[in-house]
């Protein structure tokens, strides 16, 4: 490579159910734009951790994933979860143990109609709808803090304990700020539930005043997680920039990607703000074992991932170029299955290959 030209080292985690059909689907999106701009080279390097692992070896992570996933600049996610495996076991066994080490304590996800695609609510159109949804990504009610005893039919008890810890929630108020601001409406809404829950949030929503004073030119509401699922429902247009905590975020995020059209279109990027470690970008559907191998797996979602994957890299116009070839694609009718089309994974692909190279 010709000296200050980029290069990246991509790790590729394809994993479990429709993972791989997804992942070498970006690759291949990746791979025809990265030749097309001749801007910058990716290099994937591919890792088979997941449930066939899992099974070979009673650990989905061998001692070095770390080191080898830290040595890579990004890392594309595809699923994990298989219907023999308790779900429990392959999340904290594989996803959580890469973000929670890594610091990926931002998990963004962005909502929007892209263009052809409808919303189920009728009241919705694709100026209405244009969110990002923030998550806390390493406490809260999925710290895993927690423990049962007696379990017998008799009386047995569990507890999960949510951590919220200073540090953990002004970080992530901060980045929800930033993120606000960086927005052309400057518009946050702070999810909370501290009328019921009145420790954690009360605590939740005192760091979110304090870390509000740093950003007055921030418009921001705060509002109880129940009202915001019919607030996302009936007034769409209302939100912007939402910050939520693990629990919750994880809920109105589902709830954000069907209100757009399908759950296989949505993206989430796995953070670490301070850029010491790499970042992880996924779909956020799951595996979907129930049309695995099937070949009808919607790509958008890892498309939708590796375009905000290449604009956390600091490429933002070739995002950009992604986007807009998967829009186009999606606008003309090609689609897959869950978006109402009859459309193959591979032949969205190929389309949105040949409108990158159309474009550039
Ligand atoms: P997890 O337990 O990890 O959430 P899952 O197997 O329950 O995974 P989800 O991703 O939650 O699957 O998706 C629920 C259903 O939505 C799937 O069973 C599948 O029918 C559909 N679906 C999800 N992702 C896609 C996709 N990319 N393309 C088409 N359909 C999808
Ligand atoms: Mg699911």
């Amino acid at each position: 490579a010709p000296p200050g030209r980029p290069s990246y080292k991509i790790a590729s985690i394809p994993a479990d159910g429709i993972g791989p059909e997804v992942v070498s689907a970006g690759i291949q999106v990746l791979t025809t734009l990265a030749q097309a701009l001749d801007e910058f080279d990716l290099n994937f390097e591919h890792f088979d951790w997941g449930s066939a692992y899992y099974r070979e070896h009673g650990r989905y992570l061998p001692d070095d994933a770390l080191e080898r996933l830290k040595g890579c600049n990004a890392i594309l996610f595809g699923a994990v979860g298989a219907p023999d495996i308790p779900d429990h076991i392959s999340l904290w066994g594989l996803r959580l143990a890469i973000c929670q080490p890594l610091q990926q304590y931002a998990n963004v996800r962005p909502t929007r109609i892209l263009r052809g695609i409808s919303s189920p609510l009728s009241n919705c159109s694709r100026k209405d709808l244009d969110w990002v949804i923030v998550r806390e990504n390493s406490e809260g009610e999925y710290a895993g803090h927690g423990g049962t005893s007696h379990l017998n039919e008799a009386w047995s008890v569990a507890t999960e304990v949510s951590i919220f810890t200073r540090h953990g929630v002004e970080r992530i108020m901060r980045f929800a700020f930033e993120m606000a601001r960086s927005r052309p409406r400057k518009k946050l809404t702070i999810v909370t539930k501290s009328n019921a829950q009145r420790n954690g949030m009360v605590f939740w929503d005192l760091c979110a005043v304090k870390i509000a004073a740093e950003y007055p030119d921030v418009h921001w509401d705060k509002m109880l997680v129940d009202a915001m699922t019919t607030r996302m429902v009936l007034h769409p247009e209302t939100i912007d920039t939402v910050v939520a905590t693990n629990l919750h975020a994880d809920i109105l995020s589902d709830l954000a990607a069907a209100l757009a059209g399908s759950i296989g279109i949505a993206p989430t990027s796995n953070l670490d703000p301070t850029g010491a470690n790499p970042s992880m970008f996924e779909p956020i559907h799951g595996s979907a074992f129930d049309i695995t191998g099937k070949g009808i797996a919607n790509p958008v979602g890892t498309f939708w991932s590796s375009a905000e994957m290449l604009a956390w890299l600091g490429h933002r116009e070739a995002a950009n170029l992604l986007m807009e070839s998967v829009e186009n694609v999606t606008e003309t009718g090609i689609k897959t299955l869950d978006l109402g089309g009859n459309n193959k994974t591979v032949e969205v692909t190929e389309r949105v290959c040949q409108e990158i190279e159309r474009l550039v």
